[in-house]
């Protein structure tokens, strides 16, 4: 180690990225040298083994060099054009063949003498070699005659580039910080610096294993500290203890006109438990759509309560705050509380703030200045959709000097147990992760183009005959203004289009840029609207009786568990529900993730086969959290995680000062988005 990069190093420093390069490299998030580093190989290919020319056999993947003699471009009649460097390297001759990369002549120079990683192929009966990767001979091989890293095209940087630049960092990087990897997990792992040599510039195979062992680790082992030095925060804070009785539950299933499911019942209890304690409880609950979280909610309201004190539910939408102020009210009528429903229509002044038990509100409350008093709960609906800075908003406006609410966070995002315990882990985590009986599945099935009219008809008769509604969802596009642009033409592109296939029936369409959703969810639930065509961002919760067949285009850009969610708005009447799955794509792989969709109705499994087979990108939810970037797919092993815990928890324990100053947290540590920063 040379010592001229540090990790923390803009990349403006690294010889070769210009400004240019550095602003388009910034925009994907690599600032830096450690990001830079962090920017791990999607793949390898072995060009560790070199060969003399003379011995070249077809059909091998090998290393071979040799100076070249002569370059030709020629013209085939198909406009394609093919480039040939015939090289020599003492032993034999043969020559290198491109297409259609005519720029070739500027780049490889007569008489100079390459390293050339390719495989061997019989031309015209003639063996030639076809050139994956070449360098000029000097020194140190890069990008031949070794197990060679590929990157994510999603940079705008070639691999060679990308590679070429990590290369040159790591030769002349200084300076680690101390390992506290190490101290935690003893001395087996691999250490930071051979880490990243390894896992870019593998020598085999066997270092690259030990290379992602410890990044797996690492990557775990930030988050967990991360977590449980929040948690440890939290709990050195103040709340009013909630006591119940052997009799709560009893009391509250009373009130309950069917009866609790057993998970049900286990979360609920987890939260009486919780919420005995003089700290804020910080719980998630966490159920597929359909679940039930609401009973459970009102169990934990019906609680506070009984203790004589408030509970504020926030949710994201009016609608879902309608439904919930009629559930709760339906779930406490004959008891003597108070509900007020709190959205922009109401006037601030028709809410008796002070003579109200449960206040049912949309981000309203966020505006309001007065304190409210008493508060014992919070309960944040669909969590997802407030940002961090709104939760602890609710948090201020409802502490009353040290005293802190509990705090109830709801999701129907299924993610599996073991990413859960990560991604939540400052929180304690309820999972309601059992159907009530007698739950109808939604029958789902992957249409091909063929179909869709038969399709069309089918759901023509199906709204004539049965008043059924349909929701017809678009991929949401996301990112740029014009890319938003694009979004909402899709959603209106296609309420054109299924106007003529249903001229004679009611349709309406909401996207981004709608600025009356509610009043159309409204109308859409009253049954004005036959036929509603959005993105993928509508509502969740919300319960419209006759929606009983969904339609979904471009399943495919969607994750399984989306789909699940997406799924999951129809189905809440009595009647059976249908879900067509429309694609484009044609790749066999494609489909075969699709098929999933018709077997398996368990949002939580759905996620583990989402994880197992596009890795955590794609998992919903995630990226609300910063935690796109997680690349490496361990989180699947519970073992794993529950092992690293561990060690923090030990960490912790004997030095319970422990702070940490890593630089390797910067890159994997929450972002923006994750409960209760
Ligand atoms: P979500 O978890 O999606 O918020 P809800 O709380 O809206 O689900 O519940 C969905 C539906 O299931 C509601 O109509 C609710 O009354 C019903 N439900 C909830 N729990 C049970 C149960 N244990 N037995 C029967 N029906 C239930
Ligand atoms: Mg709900």
């Amino acid at each position: 180690m040379s010592g001229s990069f540090k990790l923390d190093d803009l990349l403006l420093k690294v010889p070769g990225i210009g400004p240019s390069t550095y602003l388009r490299l910034q925009k994907k998030g690599i600032d830096t040298v450690l990001d830079l580093l962090q920017l791990y190989p999607t793949r390898y290919e072995d060009y560790s083994l070199v060969s003399a020319v003379a011995t070249l056999q077809p059909g091998e993947t090998v290393t071979i060099s040799g100076r070249i003699k002569s370059f030709d471009n020629t013209y085939t009649r198909k406009r394609m054009t093919i480039q040939k460097a015939r090289i020599n390297d003492g032993t034999g001759t043969i020559d290198l063949v491109w297409f259609n990369q005519p720029y070739l002549r500027t780049n490889l120079k007569i008489n100079e003498v390459y390293s050339i990683a390719g495989t061997c192929e019989l031309f015209r009966d003639k063996p030639v070699f076809r050139p994956a990767e070449y360098e000029v001979l000097s020194g140190e091989k890069i990008h031949t005659g070794r197990i060679v890293p590929y990157y994510s095209e999603t940079t705008g940087s070639s691999s060679k580039f990308i590679r070429q630049k990590i290369h040159m960092v790591l030769r002349q990087l200084s300076d680690f910080g101390p390992d506290y990897l190490a101290e935690a997990l003893g001395n087996k792992l691999m250490d930071p610096y051979r880490t990243f040599w390894s896992i870019h510039f593998p020598r085999n195979r066997q270092l690259l294993a030990r290379a992602r062992e410890r990044l797996v680790h690492e990557e775990l082992f930030y988050l967990s500290l991360e977590t449980n030095l929040k948690k440890r925060a939290l709990q050195g804070q103040i709340a009013r203890s909630i006591k119940t009785t052997a009799d709560t539950f009893d009391a509250y299933s009373r009130l309950i006109p069917f009866r609790l499911t057993g998970a049900q019942e286990r979360s609920l209890k987890e939260i009486y438990d919780d919420m005995s304690h003089g700290y804020p409880m910080n719980r998630l609950l966490l159920g597929d759509v359909g679940s039930g979280k609401t009973v459970v909610i009102a169990g934990a309201v019906h609680a506070v309560l009984k203790n004589n004190f408030k509970t504020v539910v926030l949710v994201p939408t009016e609608i879902l705050a309608e439904q919930h102020y009629r559930t709760l009210a339906r779930i406490f009528s004959g008891q003597k509380y108070r509900i007020a429903l709190l959205t922009s229509r109401t006037k601030a002044e028709e809410v008796d703030y002070s003579g109200t038990d449960i206040l049912v509100s949309t981000h309203a409350i966020l505006y309001h200045k007065k304190p409210l008093g008493k508060i014992g709960l919070i309960v944040i609906d669909e969590q997802h959709r407030f940002g961090v800075r709104q939760r602890q908003k609710l948090i201020e406006l409802t502490k009353e000097d040290d005293n802190h609410p509990h705090s109830l966070y709801v999701s129907a995002t299924p993610i599996p147990r073991s990413l859960a315990l990560v991604i939540y882990g400052n929180l304690s985590l309820s999972i309601i992760d059992e159907m009530p009986a007698g739950r109808k599945k939604v029958k789902t099935f992957i249409i091909p183009e063929t179909k869709r009219n038969n399709g069309y008809k089918w759901i023509r008769e199906r709204v004539m005959k049965d008043r059924m509604q349909v929701f017809v969802v678009c991929p949401l596009i996301e990112g740029s203004d014009n890319e938003k642009m694009q979004d909402v033409k899709s959603v209106e592109n296609e309420l054109q289009k299924l106007k003529e296939v249903f001229p004679d029936l009611s349709l309406g369409a909401v996207h981004s840029r709608t600025s009356h959703k509610d009043k159309l969810m409204h109308e859409f639930k009253e049954g004005r609207i036959d036929i509603l065509v959005s993105t993928s961002v509508i509502e969740v919760g919300v319960d419209i009786e006759n929606a009983n067949i969904m339609l979904i285009e471009d399943a495919d850009r969607f994750g399984l568990a989306q789909l699940h969610q997406l799924r999951g708005r129809i189905g809440r009447g009595q009647d059976q529900a249908f879900c067509f799955l429309f694609s484009r794509a044609s790749s066999g792989q494609a489909l075969a993730r699709l098929r999933h969709m018709e077997t398996v109705f368990d949002g939580f499994k759905l996620s583990e086969i989402d994880l197992r087979l596009r890795g955590p990108g794609d998992l919903t939810g995630l990226d609300q959290h910063g935690f796109k970037n997680l690349r490496l797919e361990h989180l699947m092993d519970s073992r794993l995680i529950g092992s690293v815990n561990g060690a923090v928890h030990k960490l912790l324990e004997k030095n319970p000062q422990f702070t940490y100053n890593s630089l390797f947290i910067s890159n994997i540590s929450f972002q923006d988005g994750l409960i209760l920063n």
